[in-house]
């Protein structure tokens, strides 16, 4: 396939968007107001191709569409968990496969979005980590599977989307280029609070700086696992790039202006990173940055012969961090019956597994 050059109109940030269509209907002669027009089409109606922009003459339509497209993933499958919870599986325009999920709860309706297609990071953990990298997914491809799941919620009586999740497939703070541009589209174009959209990290130290320096309050998850090096090396390959204390310190730099905006995601495991002795150090650490913890449950995956924490260890735990004053909490495990739990997206990247055992089986 050959790639569209037209640029995305996804992907400009809205100061981008604004200067390339005044700019390109300053060269067809036609009002400035043109703009605005396309402006509404992209941020308010969602719109998916020029052609649906019916305030604009046609010939407008015509030559907008032939320097510009709209790249949004589309719908491959959709599955409806027990729970409410709804994974989609969305197809890019090369053909690649990512995931996202719509997570309803009393109050809210969460989407946890992908920010890669695979991940490098190989946490020995993660099903996505063991499928491999594929590709950094562009602005427009991150901020398009919430177009696509605003509009699915729509449709089907989910309510609006209230928070964003950077907590799908992929390593957010590992493509950069793209999220820096995605969470400001997300935040100025579509208006989502920056307190609502929350980036979750293995621990890419120049990514929490560069994020830690943004004016807005986006909020950070660190996917922390162990309070100690020696640990963490066994479960996140990073810790030789960036050790533990280095994140640390980058994370010591998050202005918290008197609300929480670090947690710390603590996946539990069975026998590898659930002693008891662990309570003090984790709530040291959290202490540090004033980090909400949060206790999740391992997800089994097919990879690991591991499984989660017993309840009474998740609950010693929990009791433990809140009798350190901690701020704690355990998080249930959603859409378990499709596969939608964290560390279970992995696209298709099983099959590409299995097609590489079968050609060295030839
Ligand atoms: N790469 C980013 C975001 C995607 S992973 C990160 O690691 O933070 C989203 C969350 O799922 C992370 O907190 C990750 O540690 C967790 N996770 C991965 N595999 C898991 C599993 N098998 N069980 C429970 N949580 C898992
Ligand atoms: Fe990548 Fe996050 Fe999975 Fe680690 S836990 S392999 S960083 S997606």
């Amino acid at each position: 396939m050959t790639a569209d050059p037209r640029p995305d109109l996804l992907s400009f940030t809205p100061d981008e968007l604004r200067r390339a269509l005044e700019e390109h209907f300053a060269s067809r002669r036609q009002p400035k107001y043109r703009a605005g027009q396309v402006e509404k089409w992209i941020y308010e109606r969602l719109v998916r191709s020029v052609d649906e922009m019916t305030d604009l003459p046609a010939a407008e339509r015509a030559t907008l569409d032939a320097e510009f497209r709209i790249d949004e993933p589309v719908p491959d499958t959709v599955q409806r968990s027990e729970d409410g919870t709804v994974k989609h599986l969305w197809r890019l325009s090369d053909g690649e496969l990512v995931e996202s999920v719509l997570i309803p709860t009393d109050r809210r309706l969460t989407l946890c979005i992908s920010s890669q297609a695979g991940c490098a990071m190989g946490c020995t953990f993660c099903a996505t980590g063991w499928g491999g990298f594929d590709r950094n997914l562009t602005a427009g491809e991150i901020v398009g599977q919430y177009r696509a799941s605003r509009r699915w919620a729509d449709e089907n009586e989910y309510g609006a989307i209230s928070n964003i999740v950077y907590m799908g497939m992929g390593e957010p703070l590992a493509n950069r280029k793209a999220i820096q541009p995605s969470l400001t589209i997300l935040n100025r174009g579509y208006g989502m609070g920056a307190r609502r959209i929350t980036v979750s990290t293995v621990g890419v130290v120049p990514g929490i700086v560069e994020l830690a320096e943004r004016p807005e309050q986006f909020k950070l998850a660190l996917s922390l696992h162990a309070p100690s090096s020696d640990l963490r090396r066994e479960l996140i390959p990073l810790e030789k790039r960036h050790p533990l204390p280095e994140v640390l310190a980058a994370l010591e730099r998050f202005d918290d202006g008197g609300g929480k905006r670090i947690t710390f995601e603590y996946t539990m495991i069975d026998g590898i990173n659930d002693a008891l002795d662990l309570i003090v150090p984790l709530g040291d650490l959290a202490q540090r940055v004033r980090a909400f913890v949060n206790l999740i449950p391992f997800n089994p995956i097919p990879y690991q012969p591991w499984g989660p924490s017993r309840p009474e260890r998740i609950k010693a735990f929990e009791r433990g961090l809140a009798a350190r004053g901690i701020s704690v909490a355990i998080r249930e495990t959603r859409g378990r019956d499709i596969d939608a739990a964290c560390g279970q997206l992995r696209g298709h990247t099983l099959v590409k597994i299995d097609r590489k055992r079968a050609r060295s089986e030839v």
